[in-house]
């Protein structure tokens, strides 16, 4: 009986020089994202404008002025409940629907020039900003 042997596969080259990816040329992934935290400084100012909501001085135009958040200190004894505060603050700008779907569009407009691929909303209840009817 004549023997079939398997054909022979050479292994593949093995290279010596490292691959080394920049990071930063990788897709952005968030794995949570808030839609209030996500809001530019500019557009909270804008509705805070709109609504006639007196922003506190931590979020005013002045503080807001470099296009950053404002700035906490870790060793603040009531860093959470001021952060709530300010969060509480900024989310009360959003009022209609206009302003949510401003939010969205340009929290997906800012995601995009940062490198995000793709993503996928979900909530764990719909946005009823005050005065919508829930
Ligand atoms: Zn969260």
């Amino acid at each position: 009986m004549e023997q079939v042997s398997a054909p022979t596969i050479a292994p593949p080259a093995v290279t010596a020089v490292p691959v080394v990816r920049d990071v930063r040329l990788l897709p952005k992934a968030h794995l949570h994202l808030h839609f209030t935290g996500s809001m530019r400084p500019a557009t909270l100012l804008e509705l805070a404008d709109k609504h006639g909501v007196h922003l506190p001085e931590a979020l005013g135009a002045q503080a807001l002025s470099s296009g950053e958040p404002p700035k906490l200190r870790a060793t603040d004894e009531r860093g959470w409940f001021r952060f709530q505060r300010l969060y509480d603050m900024a989310r009360s700008v959003l009022r209609d629907e206009e302003d949510i779907r401003r939010l969205v569009l340009e929290t997906a407009q800012d995601e995009r020039s940062e490198g995000s691929a793709g993503w996928r909303y979900r909530s764990t209840r719909p946005p009823t900003p005050p005065g919508w009817a829930a």
